[in-house]
């Protein structure tokens, strides 16, 4: 406690003001707490608008580092040497070949499959949550993880040089398990799935006095997510995009994508206008699609049972919210299948060279689902946010994306094999592999 009030009056900047309550309103310290004493609703970070607008200019931005931080003015932490390692400020790729496929005149992508330093946009929320441990003083953080944000957590804690405890289902996949190991974090692999870990994670949270970055310093951590909407709008020339779509788990980055637009409008950095908000879950853990299908404003827990691991939430914490800003919106929160999820990330891969993992798959697999129902225009300029990397879900597409033609290293044997391939078409060689 002393530690913030302490940063604070040495640094005149900081524009974050308080936790305040998303329900009633409650105002409380900037301290890691989550939840409101009064009514139990999720606390949330405030801003003092009116000195953000007075320091901040499309200028001072554009002069800030070439990653995240050049936004730090909007981001809850008080020091000017945030833990930096190059997050954010990814690609925001112009489609052709996937908006042709799917019949869309101005689609883009958004692409934190190449991320830093973990290759998914957890990376993101990681660096703010983590930035704001060190200044409330926490020398061990923590994390109740699907596998990126146990990626994200270790990696950027091992730079920072704090000690790191994470917590993942034990079922994960083997490339999101070996992607934490290597950073040598303790990691507790959980014999349950993610609404298990996370209900170990609150009770540890409150006995161990570590920072749990998506638990205790959650308010931080999750606005790290606004970073998704202010790059989308400064890449596209300091516009807003008429839709989006991106994942849904906890619905986090789903509802602060939202928040960062706005605030961009609030502080006059770009005009006002209205933007369509559209949602991807995976069929197997639907919680938040089914509930807004049937326009309800509560979501019915679900085992989750999906190859999308990453978005595998039964119990989503944000779900009203994500709901509430789809509906307000005019957008839409779909669902599909396994088949589906592995079908869109072939697509991807096909038409734009990019490899995501299975909670992009998803992502994917929804738009066209929406573009097919009419549910997307043609000419409406949509942002699809890709957010992890295809190298650690390999297992999911193992067994359909065919196999090397092996030959011997000889010329007549690579002839061979050319004429082979050339007589089969790819329908024919899936249906020989499938
Ligand atoms: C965690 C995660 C999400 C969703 O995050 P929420 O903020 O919990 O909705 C989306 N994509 C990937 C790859 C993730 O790891």
């Amino acid at each position: 406690m002393s530690q913030v009030t302490q940063s604070q009056t040495t640094q005149t900047t900081a524009t974050f003001r308080a936790l305040k309550c998303k329900e009633c309103g409650e105002e409380y310290k900037l301290e890691a707490k989550h939840v409101c004493e009064q009514c139990f609703g999720p606390l949330e970070v405030s801003y003092d608008y009116d000195a953000l607008r007075r320091q901040v200019t499309r200028e001072t931005i554009q002069a800030g580092p070439n990653s995240m931080w050049r936004y730090r003015a909007f981001l809850p932490v008080a020091t000017d040497n945030p833990i930096d390692v190059g997050t954010g400020m990814t690609p925001l790729v112009k489609s052709n070949r996937l908006a042709r496929r799917l019949g869309l005149k101005n689609l883009y992508i958004k692409n934190d499959a190449v991320n830093m330093p973990t290759l998914s946009f957890k990376d993101r929320v990681v660096s703010v949550a983590l930035t704001r441990a060190q200044e409330l003083g926490f020398s061990t953080v923590s994390c109740a993880s699907t596998g990126n944000l146990a990626n994200s957590t270790a990696a950027i804690a091992a730079y920072a040089g704090l000690d790191c405890c994470v917590f993942i289902p034990a079922d994960l996949e083997a490339g999101k398990i070996l992607g934490t190991l290597v950073y040598n974090p303790t990691v507790m692999a959980v014999k349950g799935n993610y609404d298990q870990v996370n209900r170990l994670c609150c009770e540890v949270a409150n006995t161990q006095g570590w920072g749990f970055v998506n638990i205790n310093l959650r308010p931080y951590y999750s606005e790290g997510s606004k970073t998704l909407g202010f790059e989308v709008a400064e890449q596209l020339g300091w516009k807003l995009p008429d839709h989006i779509v991106a994942p849904l788990a906890s619905g986090s980055l789903f509802t602060k994508i939202y928040k960062g637009f706005q605030e961009f409008v609030k502080v006059g950095l770009v005009e006002d206008k209205s933007v369509r908000f559209s949602g991807a879950q995976a069929e197997g853990c639907s919680p938040i699609a089914q509930a807004f299908k049937e326009n309800r404003d509560f979501v019915t827990p679900v085992k989750p049972n999906t190859i999308a691991k990453s978005l595998a939430i039964g119990n989503p914490a944000d779900a009203v919210y994500a709901i509430d800003v789809a509906q307000k919106t005019n957008g839409n929160i779909e669902s599909v299948t396994d088949a589906e999820i592995i079908e869109g990330m072939k697509l991807l891969a096909e038409t734009e060279g990019i490899f995501t993992e299975t909670a992009g798959g998803t992502t994917i697999a929804v738009l066209k689902k929406l573009v097919e129902a009419g549910k997307i225009d043609p000419d409406e300029t949509t942002v699809v946010y890709i957010t992890g990397n295809g190298l650690k879900t390999q297992e999911a597409i193992q067994g359909y994306i065919g196999e090397p033609l092996t030959i011997e290293p000889k010329l007549d044997s690579f002839e061979r094999a050319l004429e082979r391939s050339h007589t089969l078409d790819r329908l024919e060689w899936q249906q020989v592999l499938i």
